[in-house]
């Protein structure tokens, strides 16, 4: 007898490969061979339409999953990249293309912003993630799946190799 297949669900430890690509079929993202992707599922770790993907599915599984931006990094709310005076971020930090910082907004309701481009003086920032509005196609080949120890749990984050290092 052979105990049943672990399958993706709601506490488990989930390692897997993927490769992300736009509708074009252009490569934006994958992991590499050393470093899979390791989460725990239903802890909101992954875009939703992805974690919906995943449910049920057992090691060994390979599959393609096409995301709409509503169940993936959401639509554009804006009109794009803002400037913002290089001034006004602290001397001394370095201001990376592609960097998320919290920010507040007007009311002083915390708000996540992208850092779209650098120039000399002006630095280019959006709230929208650089994945906004992006439909987004997911080649995934499921590696590992097992429950989440009590302590994982509590960290909200993967133990052991490829996991958080902390
Ligand atoms: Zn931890």
């Amino acid at each position: 007898m052979t105990s049943p297949k672990e399958t993706i669900a709601d506490g488990k430890v989930v390692f897997l490969h993927y490769v992300l690509t736009d509708t074009d079929g252009d490569v934006i993202d994958e992991s590499t061979p050393d470093d899979p992707l390791a989460y725990i599922h239903g802890t909101g770790t992954l875009i939703p339409g992805m974690e919906e993907a995943l449910v049920g599915r057992s090691v060994g599984e390979q599959f393609k999953v096409v995301i709409p931006p509503e169940r993936g990094y959401g639509v554009r709310t804006t009109d794009g990249p803002k400037p913002v005076p290089r001034s006004a971020f602290p001397e001394g930090f370095e201001v990376i293309p592609g960097m998320q910082l919290d920010s507040e907004d007007d009311d002083g309701t915390e708000m996540a912003i992208w850092i779209v481009d650098v120039d000399d003086d002006v630095v280019y920032v959006d709230t929208d993630h650089p994945l906004a509005g992006v439909t987004l196609q997911f080649d995934v080949s499921i590696l590992t799946v097992r429950d989440a120890t009590r302590e994982e749990l509590a960290h909200g984050h993967v133990h052991g190799a490829g996991g958080a290092h902390h």
